[in-house]
């Protein structure tokens, strides 16, 4: 396994902030306003200790200084963050009215107007803000409108540097070790659960600091992409998806096989090829300058030729970063083309209700002239006992 990457330093805080807010006026926004989550985590190294009531901002604007709005009693604790050095903090006490505080930081009468002329320009807004907040202060700062950040810059986190593709690459490589291991346990007449927990004992054990999902759908359940891991006792003759992924070093994985406990039908075989040959194409298809939909519809149509089109039931694939599912999305309609440096999954599936289900994913990162997979284990129906 690799080592421990050197952690992110104010240098690296600060050019992220620095790219949000030309990223935000490029895109015609006033600013930004970034609540605590992954955003927040992604450009300051702030996570605060849980999702509170109080207010907690970080403000970016272009030709601004970064100002990041805490709680006082967090004050110490937001101190110690590693993108602290690069950033103001403006605390506000209990009983004081946070949104007075963050008002005068979002003075947009100086500001260019929208283009349509009418009122000032909108304000970029974590999609992950409370409520609670965002009316706030619309009351304190009248005739502001906002947009979500998917939105209104979806793109903000999705071309990874150096440092962030190395972890993705070893978050990849422990996924993988996952895979490797789990193939030696035994599947039949152990309930999904057992192997989901086995999951995500190994994906401890490879690295990971958090398991977000380990989906074990044998049999039937294979056929609800959603399904997680029940109590259903695995039998010989499954056909089982396996999908599981968390984050490593503070960057996902995300990867999903199609095993089989003995050997598979003739039919179970096929419908696996069709996939893998579906993913196979659309990972083929990566390379700057295509479109996100593109991926989906490389995939697709395979998959549609082979007659199972409307069994592919989901999108072919989404972003990963500091999360384990965000932008860019690979799906019809999403014409974003792509650059140098993003991530994404690219995760066909056949779904056949009452029966089985096939599902083949691979994290991908975009080079210069291609594109690269992050995992790397076999993709041929894995046979298991
Ligand atoms: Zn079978
Ligand atoms: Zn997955
Ligand atoms: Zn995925």
């Amino acid at each position: 396994m690799t080592a421990t990457p050197a952690p992110f330093t104010a240098d690296d805080y600060r050019a992220r902030m620095e790219r949000a807010a030309r990223a935000a006026a490029d895109a015609g926004l006033a600013g930004v306003l970034i609540a605590p989550g992954p955003d927040l985590v992604w450009l300051t190294g702030y996570a605060p200790p849980a999702a509170t009531e109080r207010l907690t901002l970080l403000v970016l604007a272009a030709g601004q200084d970064p100002v990041l709005v805490v709680p006082t009693l967090e004050a110490p604790d937001a101190e110690k963050a590693a993108g602290a050095p690069a950033l103001t903090l403006r605390d506000w006490t209990d009983g004081k009215d946070p949104y007075a505080t963050t008002a005068p930081l979002l003075d947009t009468s100086g500001l260019p107007h929208s283009l349509n002329g009418v009122g000032s320009a909108p304000i970029g807004v974590s999609d992950n803000a409370w409520a609670l907040h965002l009316l706030g202060l619309q009351k304190a700062l009248p005739g502001t409108s906002y947009v979500s950040l998917t939105e209104g810059l979806p793109m903000l986190r999705a071309v990874k540097d150096a440092a962030e593709l190395e972890r993705l690459a070893a978050a990849g490589e422990a996924a993988d070790a996952t895979y490797e291991e789990i193939l030696k346990v035994s599947f039949a007449g152990r309930r999904e659960s057992e192997i989901a927990g086995d999951l995500a004992d190994l994906l401890r054990r490879f690295g990971h600091s958090q398991v977000d999902f380990t989906v074990v759908g044998s049999g039937p359940n294979g056929a609800s992409p959603h399904h997680e891991a029940g109590e259903r006792v695995i039998e010989h003759g499954d056909t089982i998806v396996l999908d599981f992924g968390g984050l490593r070093h503070g960057y996902g994985s995300d990867t999903s096989r199609t095993v089989h406990v003995g050997e598979p039908s003739a039919e179970e075989l096929r419908v696996h090829d069709v996939v893998r040959e579906a993913q196979e194409a659309a990972v083929q298809a990566v390379r700057p300058g295509i479109a996100c939909q593109d991926v989906d519809r490389v995939a697709r149509a395979h998959i549609t030729e082979a007659g199972y089109g409307d069994r592919f039931i989901h999108r072919t694939g989404h972003g990963i970063g500091v999360t384990t599912h965000e932008p860019p999305y690979m799906i019809e309609g999403e014409e974003q083309p792509l650059v140098p440096g993003m991530c994404f999954s690219v995760e066909p599936g056949i779904y056949l209700p009452g029966r089985f289900g096939v599902r083949i994913e691979d994290i991908v990162t975009v080079t210069e002239d291609g594109g690269r997979r992050l995992n790397n284990t076999s993709r041929e129906m894995a046979v298991v006992h």
